[in-house]
């Protein structure tokens, strides 16, 4: 199959020829090329990308609202309170329902990759893990589903807890994380991360922390983790999502951090929607926005990706799943709404998530398997400011959604 006349994120006219047999790119050329004898999809200009990445995912979580009712709160734990108890509540059969209708949104957008947190303690954990596993296996070759183990602090973490991190690693797990500040005291978050790095350790699987994950400017357990994985040289296979608490980090604090994070070639996700959603919700006027310093992060050097978080649950009750929709939040949450900002944008829901997940066969190039959306728009700044929602998705170079009108398959 031939895709002719799409617009790459450089503004160049390319066309894609696709090897269906064995589902990678054969070859990219610049401007039209001669297609005799192959199926030919001529996309008329549109803006192609490399299928999309979502760093932050809780599949397990997503659409409660469909089942359980709406808790009018900002309030992170106020609302956190509502969603575990809704989640308690749920059959098996229901958590993979609502996860399955999840994974059929992310393909709709064009997202191909997740990376999602499947909250392994609390109540029906098994039932959790059980149903992810079996997704993840259902969609394999059409939508690359990472599971981390996520400990969200719901009881409290001692030799019970750390019994129960490997039991679901031994389950099918490919990492683990969990969120340290909510657990009791400073001490009780710090055992938390050591122990987490022990195991991961043991199991040699990657670790993603929810790290800082409140407005306090002295919630500091990014700064344990990123010495844990300098201690234990696990370059590359370090996450730190959310750091909200950075945006309220003195200026010289936060620099000496992002100094050590990019040493420690640690990734940061950022979910920019839950992030604004959560952030102030405790403060009288004014109120502040919660986005760790993503323009800044980049600078470093540091690899920043982006991450949609929860689907119309009581943590974010208007989320879709669409990337752009995140990137949008973004550019306004961080002052990135100017042209020079785009491209890092689309790496940040792209290659760099590719990064962060650790997927080598990824990219828009001869050679790597053909994941591909083509948004019905005339360039990158369109999609980004359009959020056009008809899509064409190729998944392993086969065409798995397609909403484009004018183009028929
Ligand atoms: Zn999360």
């Amino acid at each position: 199959m031939i895709l002719k006349n799409a617009l790459n994120e450089n503004n160049e006219r390319i066309s894609i020829v696709l090897d269906e047999s064995s589902g990678i790119i054969k070859r990219i050329v610049k401007g039209e090329i001669s297609s005799i004898g192959d199926k030919v999809l001529d996309l008329g200009g549109r803006f192609v990308s490399p299928g999309l990445v979502d760093s932050h995912a809780h599949i397990d979580s997503n659409f409660l609202l469909d089942v359980c009712k709406e808790v009018e709160t900002p309030k992170f734990t106020e609302a956190l309170k509502a969603l575990i108890e809704c989640k308690e509540n749920l059959t098996e059969d229901e958590i993979y329902k609502l996860a399955k209708k999840s994974i059929d949104h992310y393909i709709t957008h064009g997202t191909l990759f997740v990376r999602t947190h499947v909250m392994i303690d609390g109540k029906k954990w098994k039932e959790r893990v059980r149903s992810l596993v079996r997704l993840r296996e259902e969609f394999k070759g059409k939508v690359y589903i990472q599971l981390i183990g996520f400990v969200q602090s719901y009881d409290y973490f001692d030799k019970e807890q750390e019994e129960r991190v490997i039991k679901s690693i031994e389950m099918g797990l490919d990492g683990i994380g969990g969120q340290p500040h909510l657990q009791p005291s400073r001490e009780d978050g710090i055992y938390m991360v050591k122990s987490l790095f022990d195991i991961a350790e043991q199991f040699n699987i990657i670790l993603d922390f929810h790290a800082d994950y409140a407005d306090e400017p002295d919630l500091k357990f990014s700064e344990v983790i990123v010495s844990e994985t300098i201690r234990r040289k696990l370059y590359g296979k370090v996450s730190l999502s959310h750091l909200i608490a950075m945006h309220s980090y003195h200026d010289d604090y936060a620099h000496r951090l992002m100094r050590w994070i990019k040493s420690a070639d640690i990734n940061v996700i950022v979910s920019p929607i839950t992030e604004l959603q959560g952030s102030g919700a405790h403060e009288n006027y004014p109120k502040r926005r919660g986005i760790p310093r993503v323009r800044e992060l980049l600078e470093e050097g540091i690899n920043v990706s982006l991450g949609h978080d929860d689907i119309q649950n009581h943590l974010n009750p208007i989320g879709d799943g669409d990337l752009l929709k995140a990137s949008f939040a973004l550019m306004i949450g961080d002052y990135m709404f100017f042209t020079r900002y785009f491209k890092d944008i689309h790496r940040m829901m792209t290659y760099n998530g590719a990064k962060t997940l650790r997927i080598t066969d990824y990219g828009l190039e001869e050679g790597k398997k053909a994941n591909i959306v083509i948004f019905n728009t005339k360039s990158l700044r369109d999609t980004l400011i359009e959020i056009p929602s008809n899509r064409l998705v190729i998944s392993g170079g086969k065409i798995l959604y397609n909403s484009l009108e004018s183009i028929t398959i």
